[in-house]
């Protein structure tokens, strides 16, 4: 099997730079990449994602929350990540089954035992070969997400103590999964790049990514 990268934290961490800077790298490597984003990737799941961020579904609750999330991954995991990493590809994912944890289980309090029997039936089982965590203060995210000045959706209107429950699920990942890697996301973009190349550089040899 081929690599499975996946990148988590908050809104406006940075996430999206990095998984941009890292298809870059990994293509300029002659590498097969294949690059994702949660909720989406699949029609189905592509459906899900609107109906999860309007914010007009402001009424939606935890639970069915929960259950949108996860049928947007299991046809993600079914129909597109488990194909390409069996053909070599190395698939990098921008959120995955620890945003579950963290929103729905640390966010919202939905009970750790039902969040990691729905994570498993979503994922089938399939975890990321490394996860990386960009960690970033409220203020920052905050300050980013002003200077953003796009309108918000549905899953960025939450409450300050929400982010601060979420980010502590995030941290409590980090601190009890090996895959886990947090990275402070106040470091600049570039040094962010480069240490999260060099981490990944010789997991690419071991994993036998397709050239
Ligand atoms: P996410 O995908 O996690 O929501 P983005 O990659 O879209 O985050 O970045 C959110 C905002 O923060 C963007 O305006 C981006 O230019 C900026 N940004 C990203 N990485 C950094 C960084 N390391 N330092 C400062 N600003 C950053």
């Amino acid at each position: 099997m081929s690599l499975f990268l996946t990148f988590e934290g908050l809104d406006f961490s940075g996430k999206s730079t990095q998984v941009r800077r890292l298809a870059d790298r990994l293509r300029l490597a002659r590498r097969e990449v294949l690059v994702l984003r949660e909720p989406g990737g699949t029609p189905v799941g592509e459906a899900i994602r609107t109906i999860l961020l309007d914010r007009s579904n402001a009424s939606l609750t935890p639970s069915a929350e929960l259950f949108l999330f996860s049928a947007s991954r299991a046809q993600l995991v079914e129909q597109v990540i488990r194909p390409a990493l069996a053909a070599g590809t190395v698939v990098v994912c921008d959120r995955f089954v620890d945003s579950t944890t963290a929103y729905q289980g640390g966010g919202h309090g939905i009970d750790a035992e039902v969040i990691a029997a729905v994570n498993r039936s979503a994922t089938g089982g399939l975890e990321p070969h490394m996860t990386f965590f960009l960690d970033l203060p409220d203020d920052e995210r905050h300050r980013r997400q002003v200077a953003a000045s796009v309108e918000r959706d549905r899953m960025e209107s939450n409450s300050t103590e929400f982010y601060a429950r979420v980010r502590r699920a995030f941290l409590e990942l980090a601190e009890h999964e090996s895959r886990f890697k947090r990275l402070d996301g106040l470091r600049s973009e570039t040094d962010l790049a480069d240490e999260i190349w060099n981490t990944i550089e010789p997991e690419l040899q071991r994993h036998g990514a397709r050239i």
